[in-house]
C-alpha cells in the first residue's frame, strides 16, 4: 500500500515520510487510533517505503520488487501478527485470511477479522504464548533481502497495531511469568 492509497492524515504522511528519509525513523512505531481509522493501512504504507528500493519524494514507488512483495503481503522481512482463536494458535495458520482481508478492505475492525477467521462461532480473540514465543524468535532474525545501507540501520522494524500491543504485552507478560 503506499501513503497516496491511505485517506486523510496527511500531517502524520509527511513526518514519517520526512523521518525515514532523514534515516531518523525509531526502532518501533505504534499506531493509536480509533477502529476502522487508517492505522493499519499507514503501517503497511510506512513498511513499503521503508523498503522501497526507489523511493519517491512522498511515497514508495508501488513498482519495484520490494513494492510488489509488500503490496501482495509476502515480503520476507515484514511479518505479521494479530489475534487469532484456538488456544495454541499461531499468527502464521491464519497468513490467507489476513490477506484476503486486507486485499479486500484494509479499514476492517476486529469483527471482520473475528468473522473471516471464526465464521461466526462466538470465540474471542487472543494473542497466545506460542505466537509470542515466535515474535521474539522473529525479532532476532536477520533481513533475508539485501538492503542497501539506509535501511540495514533499521533491519528489524517493529510495527504494532493498538490492539495487537495490548494483547501481546499482556501475552509476553504470561509468557515470562
Ligand atoms: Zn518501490
Amino acid at each position: 500500500m503506499k501513503f497516496e492509497d491511505v485517506f486523510g492524515l496527511e500531517d502524520l504522511k509527511q513526518k514519517l515520510v520526512s523521518n525515514v528519509r532523514q534515516d531518523r525513523l525509531a526502532h518501533a512505531q505504534l499506531f493509536l487510533g480509533p477502529e476502522g481509522s487508517g492505522n493499519l493501512a499507514m503501517a503497511l504504507a510506512l513498511t513499503q517505503l521503508i523498503y522501497c528500493q526507489n523511493p519517491q519524494e512522498n511515497d514508495s514507488c508501488g513498482v519495484c520488487s520490494s513494492c510488489v512483495k509488500n503490496q501482495k503481503l509476502v515480503h520476507p522481512d515484514v511479518h505479521f501478527t494479530y489475534p487469532t482463536v484456538g488456544a495454541r494458535e499461531k499468527s502464521t495458520t491464519f497468513i490467507e485470511n489476513w490477506r484476503e482481508i486486507l486485499e479486500i478492505h484494509p479499514y476492517f475492525n476486529t469483527t471482520d477479522w473475528l468473522n473471516n477467521i471464526a465464521k461466526n462461532e462466538n470465540k474471542n480473540p487472543n494473542i497466545t504464548k506460542e505466537e509470542t514465543r515466535d515474535v521474539l524468535s522473529k525479532l532476532a532474525l536477520k533481513p533475508l533481502l539485501t538492503l542497501i545501507s539506509r535501511k540495514q540501520q533499521l533491519s528489524n522494524p517493529f510495527i504494532f497495531s493498538k490492539d495487537f500491543f495490548r494483547s501481546f504485552l499482556l501475552s509476553a507478560y504470561n509468557t515470562f511469568l
